[in-house]
């Protein structure tokens, strides 16, 4: 069934569907960019979600896939330390940055690809290569939805 557009948000202009070609948003280590997102569009040039849970949407699907991605064990209150599951410590650093990509569709409405780009370690006893802190990527993925929202000029309402 093909996804119904609400009216615009800004005018109350009709909306049609659209896709956004690339818009990104970083925060500090990550970068979500956005590749043929589906939104609306009316005649007056505003943009808008495709639908009013996309966002919400979107947030947790890119969080279930985030958890697919390998973590190290992060120990100590206040002075966080990392542990790979080898038990080697991953030392903190800058990492390397890697791109993770998904292809993703809301009900209705035309796929797209999301990509994440995040720094990875190598843990230097096993090899094995994984996140250092998930939890900073976590606290990261929202400030840079917002990033992704303003690139695509979504309003901030909701
Ligand atoms: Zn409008
Ligand atoms: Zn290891």
């Amino acid at each position: 069934m093909a996804i119904k557009l609400r009216s615009c948000p800004m005018c109350r202009g009709k909306l049609e569907l659209v896709s956004i070609d690339r818009v990104s948003g970083s925060h500090d280590p990550l970068t979500i960019t956005v590749l043929g997102m589906p939104a609306g569009r009316c005649a007056g040039g505003h943009a808008a979600p495709v639908h009013p849970d996309f966002l919400i949407w979107l947030i947790h699907e890119l969080r279930e896939r985030r958890q697919q991605i390998p973590a190290a064990e992060e120990k100590g209150m206040l002075f966080k330390k990392a542990f790979c599951a080898c038990g080697a410590q991953i030392p903190s650093g800058a990492g390397e940055r890697r791109t993770f990509a998904y292809d993703l569709a809301f009900e209705g409405a035309p796929g797209f690809k999301v990509e994440l780009e995040m720094p990875m370690h190598r843990c230097a006893k096993c090899g094995k290569e994984q996140l250092r802190s998930a939890k900073a990527i976590g606290a990261a993925a929202s400030h840079a939805m917002v990033g992704v929202c303003d690139a695509a000029k979504f309003p901030h309402s909701g």
